[in-house]
C-alpha cells in the first residue's frame, strides 16, 4: 500500500509518498513560493534530488505539478497516480469534533470551515489542499489526521482557562493543544524502546524547535499540553512568546504606539529567542553567538531552557511521577546542551542524563545514566509517518 502524505501551508505544500509495506519514502517532496514569483518544487528520491522552476499561481497548480513530478518517467516513483491507495493530510485544527482521524467527506469540510476561526493562518490552506485533492485525483479515499486530535483527551480542568465560562460556550476559548502526531508518535517510539504497554507509563515528551510544546501523556492519553488556544502559548519559541503577563498587552495597546495587529505580529513574530537575543530565530545562529561570548544570546538560551525545566517539574507534579521523559524536533534531537541544560539539577527527581551518551544528534537514543530512575531518549520526530500510518489504519476499517 502506497500512501501519499500532504502537508499544505498558505504558500507552501510538503509531501511524501510512503510505501507502507515497509515503511519507506519512496519520494519527497517541497514547493515553496505558491503563488509569489520564483515558485520551485523539490523533489527528493533517495540521494537524488530535482527541481522545477516555474511559476505556480495557486494551491491546484502545485499539486498539479506534485502529480506530474511522482508520475514522470524520468525522475518519478510510479506511472500513475492509481497506484496510490490513500491520501493523508495534515490538518491543524478539528477544534472539538474529532479526537482521531477521519475518513475526509462533505460534512468533515463543513467542520474543517467552521473552525477557521480557530486557527485562521492553517486550517484554510489545509482545505484549499483537500479540495484540489479531490478534484485532480478523484476516487482516491483521503484521510485528514489533526494536530490537535491527540490532546482531545485533556481532562477539563487542563483545558478550562480562568476566564468567564461563557467564552468558552460562545466562542469555544479553551486549550485545544498542537503537535499532536508528533507528540504521540513519539510516546509510542518511547514504549516501544521500553518494551512496555504505554498504558503502564507516565510520559513527558518535548517537541523542540522552531515551535516548541512538551506533552504530559498518561496511559497513553495526553493530560496536559504547554501550547493552548493557539500555538502561541507555553515555552518561549523561535519568534513566539509563549507564556507572558496578558496584562502585558492592553499596556502596549495603551501606549498608543500599537495597534492589535502590530501586537499580534510583536507576539508572534518578534519575539522567542529571537526577540530576547536580537540575534536569531534559528536555535543555532544563538548557541554559536553565545558560544562568542555574546550575553543575551546566552540568555535567551538561559529562558529557554528555564521554561522546558518548569513545564517538566510541572507535569511530573500533574501526573504524579514519570517514567521516561522524550526530546525530540529540531532542537530536542540536535542540541545536546539544551537537553544537558534542562535536564540539569533534576537529579532529585530520579532524571540523570549520562553526558557522553547524550553527544548524540538525530538517532534514536536512551541518553539516561545506569542511576537514573528516569528514562531519558532522543527520538526523531517522524510526522509524515504518522500521518501514513492514521491514514492506512482509517481506510482499511472503512
Ligand atoms: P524544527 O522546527 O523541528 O525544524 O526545528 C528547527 C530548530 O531546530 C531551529 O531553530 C534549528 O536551529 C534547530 N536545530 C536544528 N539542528 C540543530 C543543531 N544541530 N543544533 C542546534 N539546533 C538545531
Amino acid at each position: 500500500m502506497k500512501i501519499l502524505v500532504i502537508n499544505c501551508g498558505s504558500s507552501s505544500l510538503k509531501y511524501q509518498l510512503i510505501n507502507m509495506k515497509n515503511e519507506e519514502v519512496m519520494a519527497k517532496g517541497l514547493v515553496e513560493r505558491i503563488g509569489i514569483e520564483g515558485s520551485v518544487l523539490t523533489q527528493k528520491i533517495n540521494d537524488s534530488k530535482y527541481e522545477i522552476k516555474q511559476y505556480m499561481k495557486d494551491h491546484k497548480e502545485a499539486i498539479k505539478l506534485v502529480v506530474e513530478a511522482l508520475t514522470h518517467e524520468e525522475y518519478g516513483v510510479i506511472k500513475n497516480m492509481n497506484e496510490i491507495s490513500a491520501v493523508g493530510h495534515r490538518v491543524v485544527h478539528a477544534g472539538e469534533k474529532y479526537s482521531s482521524s477521519v475518513l475526509i467527506n462533505e460534512d468533515v469540510i463543513k467542520v474543517l470551515e467552521q473552525c477557521v476561526k480557530l486557527a485562521p493562518l492553517h486550517n484554510p490552506a489545509n482545505i484549499v489542499g483537500i479540495n484540489v485533492c479531490r478534484e485532480l485525483i478523484p476516487n482516491i479515499p483521503m484521510v485528514a489526521v489533526f494536530d490537535t486530535a491527540f490532546h482531545q483527551t485533556l481532562p477539563d480542568y487542563a483545558y478550562i482557562y480562568p476566564l468567564p465560562y461563557e467564552l468558552y460556550t460562545k466562542y469555544a476559548i479553551r486549550k485545544y493543544g498542537f503537535h499532536g502526531t508528533s507528540h504521540k508518535y513519539v510516546s509510542d517510539v518511547a514504549a516501544q524502546m521500553l518494551g512496555k504497554n504505554k498504558k503502564d507509563l507516565k510520559i513527558i515528551t518535548c517537541h523542540l524547535g522552531n515551535g516548541a510544546s512538551l506533552c504530559a501523556i498518561d496511559k497513553g492519553k495526553s493530560v496536559d499540553t504547554s501550547m493552548g488556544f493557539t500555538p502561541l502559548e507555553g515555552l518561549a519559541m523561535g519568534t513566539r512568546c509563549g507564556d507572558i503577563d496578558s496584562a502585558i498587552i492592553p499596556f502596549l495597546m495603551k501606549t498608543g504606539e500599537l495597534t492589535i495587529d502590530n501586537v499580534d505580529n510583536l507576539l508572534n513574530k518578534e519575539s522567542g529567542v529571537l526577540g530576547i537575543s536580537g540575534v536569531s530565530s534559528d536555535f543555532r545562529d544563538i548557541e554559536e553567538a553565545a558560544s562568542r561570548g555574546n550575553k543575551r544570546a546566552e540568555l535567551a538560551l538561559e529562558v529557554f531552557c528555564y521554561r522546558v525545566k518548569k513545564f517538566i517539574g510541572a507535569y511530573i507534579a500533574a501526573m504524579g511521577g514519570v517514567d521516561c521523559i522524550v526530546f525530540t524536533a529540531g532542537l530536542g534531537e540536535n542540541s545536546p546542551e539544551t537537553r544537558e541544560k534542562v535536564c540539569e539539577n533534576l537529579e532529585f527527581m530520579g532524571i540523570n542524563v549520562d553526558k557522553e551518551k547524550n553527544k548524540i544528534r538525530g538517532k534514536a537514543m536512551d541518553i539516561s545514566s545506569k542511576e537514573s530512575r528516569v528514562k531519558v531518549f532522543v527520538i526523531p520526530t517522524n510526522e509524515e509517518l504518522m500521518i501514513a500510518k492514521e491514514t492506512k489504519t482509517i481506510v482499511e476499517i472503512k
